[in-house]
């Protein structure tokens, strides 16, 4: 059998999308822990290891007093702030690259980051010739919903392990996972099946 390069990528895992953040996924720190003893024992399994990071300076009307949780936001994921940082849960130093997005822009997918050297997300799966994407994390109805729907219009057979991911309600998540399967997600458990 062929060896399919695979990478793993974890969609801002940060105290502001942890309990008591800004703008709280459910179950986030537990989430964090699964996600860590996951990588850890599946490393081997993956080309490349990365997490995304949500850093903001001034992104226009991300940002709201008023928002609508769908364009618009409680400010988080401030740059340098503790909200920014990942939960400690995540054990980052797993991690081959850290995927930074949205100083100055929404950045809802970590298709829209780069690494610290500046390489687009899209570059680095490209220049390591990854074939097939396994997805996870938190703000399931936005950052990593958009995540998939980039990673799929790229090309790549997206895997959604949807017992490692979650967001602001079940209802949201739900509602977006299966919009993810109707364009051709798979969803999947990284852990309970095993
Ligand atoms: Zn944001």
């Amino acid at each position: 059998m062929e060896y399919t390069k695979r990478a793993l990528l974890v969609v801002d895992v940060q105290n502001d999308f942890c309990e008591h953040g800004a703008v709280p996924s459910l179950l986030g720190s537990q989430l964090a822990s699964l996600i860590s003893i996951f990588a850890q024992t599946n490393y081997n399994k993956y080309e490349l290891l990365l997490a995304s990071k949500d850093s903001h300076k001034s992104p226009k009307g991300h940002f709201s007093s008023s928002p609508d949780f769908l364009y618009s936001w409680p400010k988080h994921c401030l740059e340098s702030s503790e909200g920014e940082k990942f939960h400690p849960n995540l054990n980052s130093s797993l991690f081959d690259h850290v995927i930074t997005k949205g100083i100055n822009s929404a950045g809802m997918s970590a298709f829209d980051g780069t690494t610290q050297l500046g390489e687009s997300l899209l570059d680095l799966l490209e220049r390591r010739e990854i074939e097939v994407l396994d997805i996870c994390g938190l703000n399931g109805e936005a950052n990593l919903y958009n995540t998939a729907i980039d990673a799929l219009e790229f090309g790549f057979p997206t895997t959604v392990f949807i017992d490692l991911s979650s967001g602001s309600s079940h209802a949201k998540v739900l509602e977006a996972f299966e919009d993810l399967q109707s364009r051709g997600a798979n969803l999947t458990y990284a852990i309970s099946e095993n």
